[in-house]
């Protein structure tokens, strides 16, 4: 898709494509590196906390075969240090530590006309899953303090990981502190995100589970079946009936013929 969207009139069509730069490394903003660098033979630029795991292709840490999610491996160009600043399509973007979500994840901002592309430390309504203090105590505090750096930055507009860009950026900010709040609050409720999340990005990968089989896939993919053991304890069918019925409830997915399927 990624691909095909560059290739298009939207895109660079058949120009070359000079870097790809990515702000962390889950699989869903690397996985296509491989297939582009294939393409148009450009470098990749990595955080430079991040390129030893890509090197050594740390599927654990990196949330890849752990959490059943699926990237081609590819070679790191160069590994981008926060606080220095690159020239990029004309613009210079100054990379900031932006721990939290990933620990060793990067935003960009660009001062001149208050761009900041923001991975997703930072999203118009949250930001990506931090995990809970149980796995790595640093994180949400680290997800609250980049909130508060990026609060510090005169950002104009927010280009996130997910979403569309936007720009009440004060509003964002409210919305992600709040968050932070919350599940500062009630820690089990960022566990509980988590397992969701993931679950979802798996449906929309596979496009459906077979629901019998749900309790065996929980059981065998790492971290659903880590997490059920360190905070949950429930037989794996009962796990499944939980995840389910609350991603029921918030329409995140249908039942149908036996099938489990993203709504
Ligand atoms: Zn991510």
């Amino acid at each position: 898709m990624t691909l095909a969207l560059l290739a298009s009139d939207r895109g660079i069509r058949n120009d070359p494509l000079a870097w790809i730069v990515n702000t962390h490394c889950h699989s869903d903003h690397i996985g296509g590196n491989a297939a582009l660098v294939e393409k148009y033979g450009c470098p990749v630029a990595v955080p430079e906390g991040e390129a030893p795991l890509i090197e050594r292709w740390d599927q654990k840490a990196l949330l890849y075969d752990y959490c059943d999610q699926r990237a081609d491996r590819f070679i790191v160009s160069q590994g981008l240090q926060p606080d220095t600043t690159h020239v990029w399509g004309d613009l210079e973007w100054r990379a900031l530590a932006a721990p939290g979500h990933d620990m060793g994840a990067l935003v960009f901002f660009n001062p001149e006309h208050g761009i900041l592309i923001s991975g997703d430390a930072l999203w118009e309504n949250g930001f990506g899953i931090v995990m809970p203090r149980e796995i790595d105590p640093a994180a949400l505090p680290a997800a609250r303090a980049t909130i508060e750096m990026l609060a510090g930055l005169a950002i104009r507009v927010v280009v996130p990981g997910h979403g569309e860009p936007f720009t009440d950026i004060p509003a964002a900010l409210d919305r992600a502190m709040r968050r932070v709040d919350a599940f500062e609050a009630e820690p089990m409720r960022m566990v509980r995100h988590i397992l969701k999340a993931l679950l979802v990005f798996s449906l929309l990968d596979h496009q459906q589970l077979p629901l019998a089989e749900l309790p065996f896939y929980l059981d065998r993919v790492g971290l659903f079946r880590d997490f059920n053991r360190q905070f949950y304890r429930l037989p794996p069918s009962e796990m499944a009936a939980m995840l389910v019925g609350e991603l029921e409830k918030t329409g995140a997915v249908r039942c149908e013929d036996g099938w489990l399927r993203p709504a």
